[in-house]
């Protein structure tokens, strides 16, 4: 094995976000139209848009600031102008609800992740969301027996790219930056935080070869820097190129392996 520990981002790199996205807002759509407001999915979509963006615009930088609890009670507020407990946690949770029934696994992730823990290597989740929702994901997955450890900007109350997420999880291995790679699909928030440690780093980019590219990439942190699905590391400034970019878990397996 080529490193000692891995950090794998979890939302787009162990699994493919997008399908999870849309099936906890369209299943929110329907508790919407339940709940006796008369709205087609277009109006909707904006609605949850500027809940969204509310929240980024007070909350970047932490944790919250990709909660769904969140931007469904503003856009509930916003469309009804008043509060409303009862509906704003029936919307959130449809949205996580359907989110994780649609969960699935980048065929290969589980087989990699065991091969990894049989040869020794430290594996981390370092994530950028509330830890709750995090580890229902993990669970969901079924790869909680593969992983060593899992490091949310929740619990350490800093987001990646800032370097304290990796930090935290390479002195909970006792590793050196030089001993590990950060693995996720995010240049600005994986890869740029890696480098930024000095760890090897990997931009897993399995989104065009999922054809389901073009997402919003708010599974933990943004993915601004995606507009089609599939990256061209000359387009990425220099302290977000990763050292290997990949399109699969077949070559991410080469890499690490
Ligand atoms: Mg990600």
């Amino acid at each position: 094995m080529r490193y000692k520990a891995v950090l794998f981002d979890l939302d787009d790199t162990l699994y493919p976000y997008p399908p999870c996205n849309e099936a906890g807002k369209e299943a929110a759509f329907e508790v919407f139209r339940d709940l006796g407001h008369d709205i087609d999915r277009a109006r909707y979509d904006e609605l949850y848009a500027a809940g969204r963006r509310a929240t980024k615009r007070e909350l970047t930088g932490t944790a919250a600031s990709h909660e769904r609890f969140i931007y469904y009670k503003r856009a509930l507020q916003q469309y009804t102008g008043t509060h409303d407990a009862s509906d704003a946690l029936r919307l959130g949770e449809a949205y996580w609800g359907a989110y994780l029934d649609a969960i699935e696994p980048f065929a290969g992730i589980s087989g990699l992740l065991a091969d990894l823990q049989s040869a020794g290597v430290d594996v981390a989740i370092v994530t950028n969301l509330t830890t709750r929702i995090q580890l229902e994901k993990l669970a969901r997955l079924g790869m909680d027996d593969r992983i060593d450890l899992v490091v949310t900007s929740e619990e350490v109350g800093r987001e990646k790219p800032s370097a304290l997420p990796f930090t935290t999880a390479l002195a909970e291995f006792d590793r050196r930056p030089s001993e590990a790679v950060v693995v996720g699909d995010n240049p600005t928030a994986d890869v740029g935080g890696g480098n930024a440690v000095g760890t090897d780093t990997v931009l897993f980019d399995a989104r065009a070869a999922e054809g389901s590219g073009g997402g919003d990439g708010d599974g933990d942190g943004g993915g601004s820097a995606r507009s089609a699905g599939t990256i061209a590391e000359s387009t990425l400034p220099p302290p977000e190129r990763p050292d290997h970019l990949v399109r699969n878990v077949a070559e991410l397996t080469e890499v690490l392996t």
